[in-house]
């Protein structure tokens, strides 16, 4: 016999209810006078602490014998009373606690998310993007930003002093708890205080600084010099430690800016090396020649190619000493050149189109190397014909090409063939 009824009729079960009856009791009336559920209803507020109580209480067989042989007197003196407060046993019973029946409701959003450590404003990020000439040069650039500033006339408080008061509708967090039955699941999520619309505080209309409208902070434009120092990498970070956003009662955020080196017409940059593409023509690369580099300061190298040196074609020479300043050092990466060789198209003849001169190719003979030997002839009595070689007329072999790729995947017109046809016409 149990010296008290009363947790048991919050709770609307039997004294020998069993654990899983008490849960089932408590989620029931819970939902019910849950205060979210209960807008401006006093009643219903009481209800929901008394029952939250209860249930702490029976759930706990220590706490639940000490009632039973005592009633509340045994609990308040066993050190017991107090407990914890209903919204943090709800929060911990439904919210994603692990706990009980925490499955069973979809998408818990566990209470109150506290945060951990000062507070500070956001990080204004921003890509600057600088040519390889700035960075060969160096340069300071000067970028203007905008950024919230605490207000002056209020000192970030919104408006005149004592005008600021905390939201009643949610205590000040600026989130409310609701709940949502979806079908057999109760679903419980947060959302903005639509009284104070997240701030946490209401300022009457007549109360608001009139230099920030209550927002606590203006809009303030800031220009910062961004040193592009020599030779600085792409994908560097200059940080302004404090210069970003101001809010009211956090530590300002950073200014950082991402260093991005646009792409060169002329060079590529590895490291402190540059390479460049070089055309030159035949000639040049069997007799030599000149060759003019136009760099990133406004100088032009000269290059002296030697005569008799042959450049072959992609090959790749370096000039020392001529690629990018090192960051923070003082000497410099290198300069590659890749050659293009580019050929004739024809050599001339008498008539300045081919065939050439028996003497031109006399000479031509006499100064590169012999024909290689190497070359697969057939056995002495294999059958032979004779051949010349054809110009490959290009847009011929783009509609052949056109007409083989799409009989893969397009049946419904004719054979290749007849494509050739229809699109070389
Ligand atoms: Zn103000
Ligand atoms: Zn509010």
């Amino acid at each position: 016999m149990v010296k008290e009824t009363k947790y048991y009729e919050i709770l609307a079960v039997s004294p020998d209810a069993t654990e899983a009856q008490l849960k089932t009791a408590y989620k029931k009336g819970a939902l019910k006078w849950h205060p979210d559920k209960n807008n401006d209803n006093p009643e219903a507020a009481e209800k929901f602490k008394d029952l939250s109580h209860a249930y702490e209480v029976l759930s706990d067989s220590q706490k639940r014998g000490l009632y039973d042989q005592y009633g509340e007197e045994g609990l308040e003196q066993g050190g017991m009373g107090g407990g914890m407060a209903a919204e943090d046993l709800f929060a911990q019973f439904f919210g994603g606690g692990g706990g009980g029946f925490g499955g069973m409701f979809g998408g818990g959003m566990g209470g109150g998310m506290r945060d951990a450590g000062p507070r500070k404003a956001r990080t204004i990020s921003h890509v600057h993007k600088v040519t390889l000439e700035d960075i060969y040069r160096g340069k300071v650039s000067k970028l203007a930003l905008q950024k919230s500033v605490v207000c002056p006339k209020c000192d970030g408080r919104g408006g005149k002093d004592g005008a600021v008061k905390k939201c009643a509708g949610c205590d000040g967090r600026g989130m409310k708890t609701m709940m949502r039955q979806m079908g057999p699941m109760i679903q419980r999520f947060q959302t903005v205080c639509s009284d104070c619309n997240g701030e946490g505080e209401i300022i009457r209309d007549k109360d608001r600084c009139k230099a920030c409208t209550g927002k606590k902070t203006t809009i303030e434009r800031k220009v910062l010099h961004v040193h592009v120092d020599r030779g600085i990498k792409s994908g560097t970070k200059i940080e302004f430690r404090g210069e970003g956003d101001q809010l009211p009662g956090a530590e300002p955020g950073d200014v950082v800016f991402e260093i991005e080196q646009k792409p060169h017409a002329r060079f590529q940059r590895k490291e402190d090396d540059l390479f460049y593409h070089a055309e030159i023509d035949l000639l040049t690369a069997l007799a030599g020649g000149r060759l003019h580099i136009e760099h990133l300061d406004e100088r032009w190298l000269v290059v002296d190619i030697v005569p008799g040196e042959v450049i072959a074609p992609g090959s790749i020479k370096v000039i020392r000493g001529q690629g990018m300043p090192s960051y923070r050092h003082h000497d410099f990466g290198n300069l590659y050149v890749q050659f293009d060789v580019k050929f004739p198209e024809s050599l001339p003849g008498p008539t300045g189109m081919p065939p050439m001169s028996d003497a031109d190719r006399a000479a031509l003979e006499r100064i590169l190397p012999p024909r290689a030997a190497a070359d697969k002839k057939p056995p002495a009595d294999a059958m032979t014909e004779d051949f010349s070689l054809e110009e490959v007329d290009p847009a011929g072999e783009q509609a052949r090409a056109r007409g083989m790729m799409s009989d893969d995947d397009d049946d419904e017109m004719g054979a290749g063939g007849e494509r050739v046809q229809c699109a070389s016409q």
